[in-house]
């Protein structure tokens, strides 16, 4: 063999590197992966949350703000047209795949970003049958076959003290003005024009919920009844959809552990880095929320990530 085939050989045996974040919903993933870039300059991030890769509906999905993302490139985040119908597993393969391909030709390090498990492993395994569902479908087993050299930082909260956490961040994101965006999101005098717009999100935890309370208080019209009836009937129905989108956020959290631990007896290599006593100072508001964040969770994944990217 004379050493251009060598080199070649060598060249094409190596697998594309690849940091994926993963966590349920509201463990901090987001924030993670920038405090991760500002430490590895050569960073990009691809979102793998599968709400959040379409335009619009930024507070109630969650996306990280501008100014938050500090300058951090991020792809696929709010970039596709939410009248796409559902983005499926098998065009997120090929779609994220062409960044990673195009990240790494410029030597920087691509980091999948998200909860949505289902696009994370149809990125990253060798190969992707779009006909069987891993998590769903007992009798598919998960490959740990992977078509990158991926390192998988998993960011674990306990489910009790997640729990708690999730359900004061849908207080917050309220106050940041969710329900004024879903408003927006569900006019009906721009229905017709919109219906067809919303595929993609329709399914975005706080639309099915607000949905029921618009039909009955359409947004910018008065209803019939006195005052105080008017105010009870619909505090009422407001709080209802509250609940029920604290539920289904919880549910969603379950289930992606769910997933995550499905990946883990799989075979997925999972680096466990554990937030919870920073959750619970967030939670019972000890006022050393960053320092706990910095020492237990930042600290173990900058070094977890420094071994990845010098190997
Ligand atoms: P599945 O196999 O159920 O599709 P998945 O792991 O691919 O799961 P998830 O991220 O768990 O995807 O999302 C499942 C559902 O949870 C979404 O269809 C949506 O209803 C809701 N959801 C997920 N992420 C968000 C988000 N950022 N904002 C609002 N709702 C979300």
């Amino acid at each position: 063999m004379d050493s251009t085939t060598t080199v070649t050989t060598r060249r094409h045996r190596r697998k594309e590197k690849l940091l994926v974040i993963m966590g349920a919903t509201g463990t901090g993933k987001s924030r993670l992966s920038i405090d991760l870039a500002t430490r590895f300059p050569s960073m990009e991030i691809i979102n793998s949350d599968k709400m959040q890769v379409y335009k619009g509906l930024d507070i109630t999905t969650n996306k990280i703000p501008l100014h938050e993302r500090l300058g951090v490139p991020h792809h696929l985040l709010g970039n596709v047209d939410p009248a796409h119908s559902e983005l499926t597993p098998s065009e997120f393969r090929s779609v994220a795949g062409a960044i990673v391909s195009d990240i790494t030709s410029r030597r920087k390090l691509p980091v999948l970003v998200g909860g949505s498990n289902s696009f994370i492993h149809a990125l990253v395994v060798d190969r992707f049958d779009p006909n069987s569902d891993v998590f769903y479908d007992r009798s598919v087993s998960v490959s740990s076959e992977l078509r990158y050299n991926c390192c998988f930082l998993w960011v674990d909260v306990s489910m009790m003290v997640l729990s708690e956490y999730l359900s004061s961040r849908v207080d917050d994101m309220l106050d940041s003005g969710m329900l004024e965006e879903l408003a927006e999101f569900y006019n009906p005098d721009k229905a017709s024009e919109d219906s067809a717009k919303r595929t993609g999100l329709r399914k975005a935890i706080g639309v099915p919920e607000f949905d029921r309370y618009f039909k009955s208080y359409r947004p910018g019209c008065e209803e019939e009844g006195t005052e105080s009836e008017k105010d009870s009937l619909r505090t009422e129905a407001y709080e209802e959809a509250v609940r029920g989108i604290k539920e289904n956020t919880r549910q969603l959290a379950k289930r992606q552990m769910g997933k995550i631990l499905r990946l883990r007896r799989g075979g997925w290599d999972l680096r466990r880095v554990d937030a919870t006593e920073a959750f619970r100072a967030v939670v019972t508001s000890s006022g050393r929320w960053s320092e706990i964040w910095a020492k237990q969770v930042v600290e173990p994944s900058v070094k977890i990530v420094k071994r990845f990217w010098d190997e």
